[in-house]
């Protein structure tokens, strides 16, 4: 009766009659060797790993978090970005806990969707988030852009909004060409001496 009102289907792949199923959360969990290290084609300067790849459950639930509102599927993503901290924290690379930067969001994105999702996720895996970053309002959704054009996009439009002390991971969703990233980290390290140990995405394409 209740998923004749609310449709209830899987997160990650759409089976019916659970928001989150044991393949889907088998597929994002995190084994001993991940995160895996990465190679964006513009490189941040600092190490970037990510939990998997952009693809399959994973890529579907992201979307369906990002831009339909499942924010059901925050707990699974903490889950799995907490879980691939401590690999970190185990191989030397953060300490924990590892101070969190979510990577910029635009606010009027934010609020169509019902809250960053990254931040929310980035809460889940951390008591200590700081929202230090703020996409301005000129940068483009940078889905379709060249990479030229994607560095172009964020160049000078990532602000720093409030002060990330110390050593931080910058977190962020997805990583494609490692634009924002690499602004990311620029704005951080140069505007506030803040140490960005490393970057960690929920995925890679
Ligand atoms: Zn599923």
């Amino acid at each position: 009766m209740l998923d004749l009102v609310l449709p209830l289907e899987c997160g990650g792949c759409g089976r019916p009659s659970t928001r989150w199923c044991e393949q889907c959360a088998a597929a994002l969990t995190v084994r001993s060797d991940e995160p895996h290290l990465v190679s964006p084609r513009l490189d941040p300067g600092v190490p970037v790993f990510s939990l998997g790849r952009y693809a399959g459950s994973r890529r579907r639930a992201i979307i369906e978090l990002k831009e339909r509102g499942r924010t059901d599927l925050v707990a699974p993503f903490g889950q799995a970005l907490r879980e691939g901290l401590a690999h970190l924290d185990t191989w030397g690379i953060v300490d924990s806990p590892a101070v969190l930067v979510p990577a910029p969001t635009r606010r009027w994105a934010a609020r169509r969707r019902g809250g960053d999702p990254v931040t929310r996720v980035a809460r889940a895996a951390s008591s200590e988030v700081v929202q230090a970053l703020r996409s301005k309002a000129l940068a483009r959704d940078s889905a379709g852009l060249s990479i030229p054009d994607r560095q172009r996009n964020v160049a000078n439009r990532i602000r720093l909004v409030r002060a990330a002390h110390g050593d931080v991971v910058l977190v962020d969703d997805i990583i494609t060409t490692g634009a924002t990233a690499t602004e990311s980290v620029r704005v951080l390290q140069t505007t506030t001496g803040t140490r960005v140990l490393a970057v960690l995405t929920l995925a890679y394409a």
